[in-house]
């Protein structure tokens, strides 16, 4: 039996502490795959993203690269907006029938995350893995009274202070992208116009 892990996110762009929280949860879990999933659209995201698809996903891949545990999974991708963890799960099941599958999370989207759509089916399918994120909580109790049966297990990822809100300012800033993302990230954001 293999442990996949599922790793979604916009990815507007990625940058160090997506990288930080994958390779370390890949160490910590034991996992055999971590499928890095780019969202369409994330519903709690109405505005859309501030770079395409295509440019997302590209810097996605040079990203990883470096990786061998860490693939790229655009199954979101070629699904119509609004993505839905509970649909990449099912596809993921589908795939790895039998395998242990761990959902990973940053401490901030615990918030919301009793409200993704069909949240029970969810909990009963992934162990939710949650890695630490500056100046947001861990509360399992509240979790766990929200959400009877929850597996979940904390990740003691290296915390970094890096968001995709922050890489976006400093670009707009013209600020230098050194120890944000990879510099093959930064090559592609680069070249690329952003689309909002
Ligand atoms: P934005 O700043 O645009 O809201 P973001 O940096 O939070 O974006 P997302 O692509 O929305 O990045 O996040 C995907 C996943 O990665 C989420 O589960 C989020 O909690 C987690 N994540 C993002 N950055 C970090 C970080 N620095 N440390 C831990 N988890 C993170």
């Amino acid at each position: 039996m293999a442990r996949i892990g599922i790793f979604g996110g916009s990815f507007d762009p990625i940058h160090n502490g997506h990288l930080v929280v994958m390779c370390e949860a890949v160490e910590i879990l034991r996992l055999d795959r971590l499928l890095c999933v780019p969202a369409a659209r994330s519903p709690f995201k109405p505005r859309g993203t501030t770079w395409s698809d295509a440019v997302r996903l590209d810097a996605v891949r040079e990203a990883v690269a470096p990786h061998p545990s860490i693939h790229v999974d655009d199954c979101e991708l070629r699904r119509p907006a609004p993505s839905y963890t509970i649909d990449t799960i099912r596809d993921v099941a589908e795939r790895h029938p039998g395998d242990d599958l761990f959902l990973l999370l940053g401490a901030d989207s615990l918030g919301e995350f009793p409200k993704w759509k069909d949240i029970a089916a969810i909990v009963a399918a992934v162990t939710i893995a949650v890695a630490v994120r500056p100046g947001h909580v861990i509360d399992r109790t509240a979790l766990a009274e929200t959400l009877p049966g929850i597996r979940m297990v904390e990740l003691p990822t290296t915390p970094t202070g890096v968001s995709s809100t922050l890489v976006r300012s400093r670009i707009r800033a013209g600020l230098p992208l050194l120890g944000y993302v990879p510099e093959s990230v930064a090559r592609r954001l680069a070249d690329a116009t952003p689309s909002a």
